[in-house]
């Protein structure tokens, strides 16, 4: 390594190594908090990429839940994760008041997801063969690859940041159902599957960016995180939308009478009360 501009490389030719100075396009920076590996030379279809390691310096600095769920000015984000939306977050306070709410709309990469999906489908159904392995294939699936990277980098970050900006010191996600299958065309159930996998993708990538913010991420279990109210506590939800038969965007409770919430936001509203309650 010379500066941030070139870096010197180690390359093997046969029996022999030689030194190969580097230029890099751009400057590259270590990110506070994290250390840098020994970089390596990958080389792609349109030339070269230098790949740098990072590791995540340990922090000493964080609480564990228990302790910080002792103070009573505790902010926490909870996050509902589901199809049309991302993400749905709720910033709420110790006695469970909504500070702030967010949506995330999934609306467009769904529909984009499911366009690739329909034409991997296609393609099997024509030539009786799994694609998933087959070069014809193979550009549509890292599509669908990149677009679940992409998607899980951008929603992980806006709810870090979110976190971040009203000084949230715990993430509360609820841990992934089993994935059923459902009915459906094939490349119906394909998406449900590529949706649980964002879902984990979502989890995975929240928890190393919020870490590096000091803040942490917990989970608490799904049980009837959609089903209880979260203003009387009974199991006593029911989904609807007004004009559709069988719509289930809203929610209602048909023993107070809350009404006219979104169902997912209800359920943000669960998910913090669990976690609440396991350190009351
Ligand atoms: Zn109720």
């Amino acid at each position: 390594m010379l500066d941030e501009r070139h870096l010197l490389f180690k390359v093997a030719t046969g029996t022999t190594y030689i030194y190969r100075k580097v230029a890099l396009a751009s400057p590259w920076e270590i990110p506070a908090g994290y250390a840098a590996g020994s970089p390596t030379l990958v080389q792609k279809k349109n030339g070269w990429e230098v790949h740098i390691p990072l590791f995540l310096q340990e922090r000493r600095d964080l609480r564990p839940a228990a302790a910080l769920m002792q103070d009573k000015d505790i902010r926490i984000l909870a996050v509902d994760l589901g199809l049309n939306h991302h993400a749905v977050m709720t910033i709420q306070d110790a006695e469970g008041r909504v500070l702030a709410t967010e949506f995330i709309s999934g609306a467009k990469d769904s529909h984009l997801r499911k366009q690739y999906l329909e034409r991997i489908v296609r393609l099997q159904k024509e030539t009786g063969i799994i694609p998933e392995g087959e070069r014809f294939a193979k550009d549509l699936w890292d599509k669908v690859k990149n677009l679940v990277g992409d998607i899980a980098h951008q929603v992980s970050r806006r709810i870090v940041d979110l976190a971040a900006q009203h000084g949230a010191k715990i993430i509360v996600f609820e841990h992934l159902k089993n994935l059923r299958p459902e009915k459906g065309t094939r490349s119906h159930r394909m998406n449900q599957k590529l949706g649980y996998w964002v879902k984990g993708r979502i989890f995975q990538y929240t928890q190393y960016k919020a870490l590096h913010q000091g803040i942490i991420v917990c989970r608490v279990n799904p049980r009837d995180t959609s089903r209880r109210c979260p203003n009387c506590g009974l199991l006593s939800i029911e989904r609807y939308l007004p004009g559709k038969p069988h719509g289930v965007t809203l929610a209602q409770c048909s023993n107070c009478g809350l009404h006219g919430v979104h169902a997912d936001w209800l359920a943000t509203r669960n998910i913090g009360q669990k976690f609440r309650l396991r350190y009351a």
